[in-house]
């Protein structure tokens, strides 16, 4: 089977980097916030430019510890995509405030600011665009609506790692961004993780003490926190991984390259498009098709392993029925749940896979010829 990412062959390509790190950090003995973290950060920051960087146990708690530091809560409201992994809603639930919806661009599958515009009320309090599959939203439309209103823009960046927006890089876009370093993302370790990346110091220093247990001086605390901190072993091997993440991403691009030019001929399916001011990094590689039923089968009968992000919108999952969203309401999200297929797409695949893939799509045109 060839698959859409495939993780073991990326720890594979660096295992003897990897496991000198490993037994380094089982030697030190300092398995919970030592030095790894601290220059995981380090070089995170540094590199987006930001002022902090500050590591947690996985995407889903950085979107949890920003939207609290930020004094988001019960009555607020914070405007998001329906179309994207369900943590991006959940984290929004989860400190008492409310999911808002709005459709997305039909291009990007990001959030379309016209839409957000439609949804500011007296209570929204942020803007939380998903940088989709790898590919930044329209981050100055939303910072310019934001500014507007006096909202937050946090960037949920679980998925784009390395993208660039008119010259810079997601993360470094809003107010704060969250990353997740979960093993299929574009860059991961081999368990959960997670970072949050921002310029406001004040913002930062609060996150650093809700991740631990709201306190800052051992023992005593000053508010109700959490527990979610980066194991050194992660943050050990992240910082193996970042060494190879531009390579790994350009290669990403090269397959999307090759996709591209080798596919646009067919018509039963529609490419993925990059907007011009913006680099993708392909977390996914999802073509359009309104025979997806039958192109899976046809794939899976090529033993080429296919997946559907996202069979439903989040607007509609049963979680959010107190909502009272029906169908119908971001026609374009809901439109997408139902075409958009993931292909095998990884720094690591061979070309003879890629070429299996594409030769699989030709003979599925000549059988369908839509
Ligand atoms: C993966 C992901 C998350 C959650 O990250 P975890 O590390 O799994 O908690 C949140 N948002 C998006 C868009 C994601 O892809």
């Amino acid at each position: 089977m060839i698959p859409i990412t495939d993780p073991k062959r990326q720890f594979a390509a660096l295992e003897a980097d990897v496991l000198k790190k490993m037994k380094n950090v089982l030697e030190k003995g300092n398995f919970i916030s030592g030095e790894n973290v601290t220059e995981l950060e380090t070089v995170i920051a540094d590199r987006l430019g930001v002022k902090e960087a500050i590591a947690v146990a996985n995407g889903t708690d950085a979107l949890v510890l920003t939207l609290h530091a930020y004094g988001i809560g019960p009555g607020d409201e914070v405007i998001t995509t329906p179309f994207s992994f369900f943590a991006t809603a959940e984290a929004i639930s989860r400190v008492g405030a409310t999911p808002v919806f709005a459709d997305i661009d039909q291009i990007t599958f990001t959030l379309d600011p016209i839409k957000v515009s439609e949804r500011i009320s007296k209570r929204t309090k942020a803007i939380l665009p998903v940088h989709l599959f790898g590919q930044s939203a329209d981050m100055q439309e939303l910072n310019n609506l934001a500014k507007q209103h006096d909202l937050h823009v946090i960037e949920d960046a679980c998925q784009a790692f390395g993208a660039f927006y008119q010259g810079r890089e997601v993360g470094s876009l809003g107010d704060a961004a969250c990353f997740s370093f979960f093993p299929t993302k574009n860059l991961s370790t081999i368990g959960d993780g997670g970072m949050v990346t921002t310029s406001d110091t004040a913002v930062a220093k609060r996150i650093r003490e809700l991740k631990t247990h709201g306190s800052n001086r051992k023992y005593y605390h000053n508010e109700i926190g959490y527990n979610s901190r980066l194991d050194e072993i992660h943050a050990a091997i992240l910082l193996c991984c970042l060494q190879h993440i531009d390579d790994w991403n350009e290669k990403r691009r090269e397959w999307a390259v090759r996709y591209q030019q080798r596919l646009q001929t067919l018509t039963c399916i529609k490419l993925p498009i990059t907007k011009a001011d913006r680099q993708h990094v392909y977390h996914l590689y999802a073509i359009d098709t309104d025979k997806r039923d039958s192109l899976i089968e046809h794939l899976t009968s090529r033993k080429i392993q296919t997946g559907i992000y996202y069979p439903q919108c989040i607007h509609l999952q049963k979680a959010y029925e107190h909502l009272s969203y029906r169908e119908g309401d971001f026609p374009k999200a809901e439109k997408l749940s139902r075409r958009l297929l993931a292909l095998p797409l990884f720094p690591f695949m061979t070309e003879t896979e890629q070429d299996n893939v594409i030769a699989a799509l030709e003979e599925f045109q000549v059988m369908h010829s839509c």
